[in-house]
């Protein structure tokens, strides 16, 4: 049986070769056989001269080589993971056998072995890798990374391009496989934040490669459980929970600078389970007095029929439930310059810098009202992009609120052109919405932010602002758990009187003890600003000590100064009281950033 097959190939093997061949494979059993066809593949492709993809595809067809897929995601906020997950679910569909892993734990080394792999990778705004990817994109740029000639690659790379950085990590991953050695069979993937629509035909082209490339057999599917076990709740991004709005409540003062709302959404009924650390993804719609505001500016009346995605609809109903009409950004102000012909905005976008800050300072009724223009539907809805689901830190612990979500949401809200401006999620949670409501959600889970399994372990958790929010879950569910490990939180706001988020919380905790120190950083009551950094460094001797006994260190608020300073002033204390050199100080700090001790949510 086996001789008819070898036979009925058109085999490159002279007959000695092929007598070999045949004496050896008879003793092997199917899975052994699929297993060794991949490995000479593999190996083929190691060699000088080895077989092009158009062979291996003669190949494939005839032979049926085993192989697998490895995809490796670097994500922060989730999206990269779900990118990752959707071309895991897609290989298998069409009998590929992928696996799936958080590049946290998969080993460099290991890529040396690989034959393809997809990375999917998001950036941080300053152009870094997510916290899960350091370790890895440290080792692919170090002396110790392997050759990966025999490696075939692609990368998605995600990224936001109101950013400097844009796609930085994914653009990273790129080069550095590629100055090891390894051959990209698709080109790379630069998506924006809407990027769900692009990513489909990419997924699609590059698996119908890997495909032509690769075959799996059955025995192999069953043998490789996948590394990551991605939690799949019914309800995704895609397939949103309708839940209800329970609570509204402000809880700064009414004198204070800010209105921060604690929200409570019911998820009774939905199954729906997270953990401290996640987040919720709220899907939000916009104001219909923002979207007439803008019908009038270019001279819509709003009853224009306009395709979105195949569906045709109201040019008004496509602004408030559709697209992202709120914040603008550079590839936004860019087409209204143009369209508009504003002197204004076509000198601003020739410096890249100046666009970029007035496109994060300037929302989209703002950009219009610098110069009339008579636009169609068609043109109207081309200048935006597509609405996404903000995500909002969970700020609750299911061991406490069992089938309800809390969140902590700082509304946006300014005056500007004489009228006021909301933020567009925030203006529905805080402003649109009503008690009873109805409200899209679904929980992004966060494997980069959580709670040390050790209920010994010490925290050390750092959240000004609404920052806050995911130590109120952590704080709960270690009150719920009996967790015996001391917990110390600085909070930082604008006033003690106006501002102190959760304060009666805290202070109960505080008295029953399960919050062993509280110190907080109010930076408008006295002439000198006073931040959570400061109150980290006047303790400095003490939280050494409680690094010196395993704490774990959690930052939450905002990425551009808050976490930089925080970092800073860590660095500052590992270098006075563990005496090390700033560059020791800074690889130590990196240490435990790797090992988890030291996470952060920022952004
Ligand atoms: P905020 O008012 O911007 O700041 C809270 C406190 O931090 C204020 O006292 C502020 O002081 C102070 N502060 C300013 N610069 C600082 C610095 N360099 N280092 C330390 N503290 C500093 O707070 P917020 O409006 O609640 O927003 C918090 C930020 O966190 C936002 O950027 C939000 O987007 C982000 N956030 C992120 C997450 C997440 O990543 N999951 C969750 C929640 C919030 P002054 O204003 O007096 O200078």
């Amino acid at each position: 049986m086996l001789s008819k097959e070898l036979s009925a190939l058109a085999s490159p093997l002279n007959d000695q070769q092929s007598g070999l061949l045949q004496q050896a494979v008879s003793e092997l059993s199917p899975q052994q056989l699929a297993w060794v066809s991949g490995y000479f593949w593999g190996l083929s492709q190691t060699q000088p001269g080895g077989v092009n993809t158009s062979l291996n595809q003669t190949a494939v067809n005839n032979s049926q080589p085993a192989g697998k897929l490895t995809i490796i995601f670097a994500s922060q906020t989730g999206n990269a993971k779900g990118v990752a997950e959707s071309i895991k679910a897609s290989a298998e569909e069409q009998g590929i056998t992928a696996e799936l892993f958080d590049a946290s734990d998969y080993k460099g080394k290991n890529l040396a072995k690989e034959t393809h792999v997809i990375f999917v990778a998001s950036t941080n705004g300053e152009g870094e890798p997510p916290d899960n990817a350091i370790e890895l994109h440290e080792f692919l740029q170090s002396k110790k990374a392997p050759k990966l000639d025999g490696l075939q690659y692609g990368v998605v790379a995600l990224g936001d391009s109101s950013y400097e950085f844009y796609c930085q990590t994914g653009k990273d991953f790129d080069s550095y496989l590629a100055k090891l050695g390894a051959t990209a069979f698709i080109e790379r993937l630069d998506c924006d934040v809407d990027y769900e629509e692009s990513t489909i035909q990419w997924i699609s082209d590059s698996l119908n490669k890997v495909k032509d490339a690769l075959s799996s057999s059955v025995e192999v599917v069953e043998k490789q459980a996948p590394l990551v076990q991605a939690v799949h709740s019914q309800y995704t991004k895609q397939n949103p929970y309708t839940a209800t709005l329970l609570t509204n409540q402000k809880i700064t003062g009414r004198d204070s600078g800010k209105d921060v709302r604690h929200i409570e959404i019911d998820l009774d009924g939905s199954g729906i389970s997270y953990q401290p650390g996640d987040a919720l993804g709220v899907w939000y719609e916009n104001g219909s007095e923002l979207a007439d505001a803008i019908l009038g500016q270019v001279g819509l009346s709003g009853v224009e029929s306009v395709d979105v995605s195949g569906e045709s609809m109201s040019i008004r109903e496509a602004l408030i439930s559709k697209y992202e009409i709120t914040a603008s950004n550079p590839q936004f102000v860019t087409k209204y310059a143009q369209l508009s012909g504003s002197k204004k905005l076509q000198k601003l976008i020739e410096d890249k810098d100046k666009l970029r800050d007035y496109s994060s300072n300037t929302q989209v009724i703002d950009v219009l009202l610098e110069k009339k223009a008579k636009l169609t539907a068609d043109e109207l809805i081309s200048l935006f992009r597509k609405i996404t689901p903000r995500l909002y830190s969970i700020a609750s612990s299911q061991s406490e609120v069992e089938d309800e979500v809390h969140l902590t949401v700082g509304l946006v809200e300014y005056q500007k052109a004489g009228e006021k401006r909301l933020g567009g999620a925030s203006g529905f949670l805080a402003q649109r919405l009503e008690e009873d409501g109805e409200i899209k959600v679904f929980v992004e889970h966060n494997n980069n932010f959580k709670l040390p399994v050790d209920d010994n372990a010490p925290l050390i958790m750092i959240g000004p602002g609404t920052g806050i929010a995911p130590f109120r879950s952590f704080v709960q569910e270690r009150d719920n758990r009996d967790a015996a490990g001391k917990n110390w939180l600085f909070f930082g706001d604008r006033t003690f009187t106006q501002d102190f988020l959760y304060q009666v919380e805290w202070q109960k905790y505080l008295k029953a003890g399960l919050l062993t120190k509280l110190d907080v950083a109010f930076s408008r009551d006295q002439q000198e600003k006073i931040y959570v950094q400061d109150r980290l460094l006047e303790h400095s001797e003490q939280v050494w000590q409680w690094i010196e006994q395993g704490a774990y260190i959690y930052v939450c608020g905002d990425a551009t100064r808050m976490a930089k300073d925080v970092n800073d002033a860590l660095i500052t204390i590992a270098k006075e009281h563990g005496q090390l050199s700033e560059e020791s100080a800074i690889e130590f700090i990196n240490n435990l950033r790797k090992e988890k001790r030291y996470q952060r949510d920022v952004y």
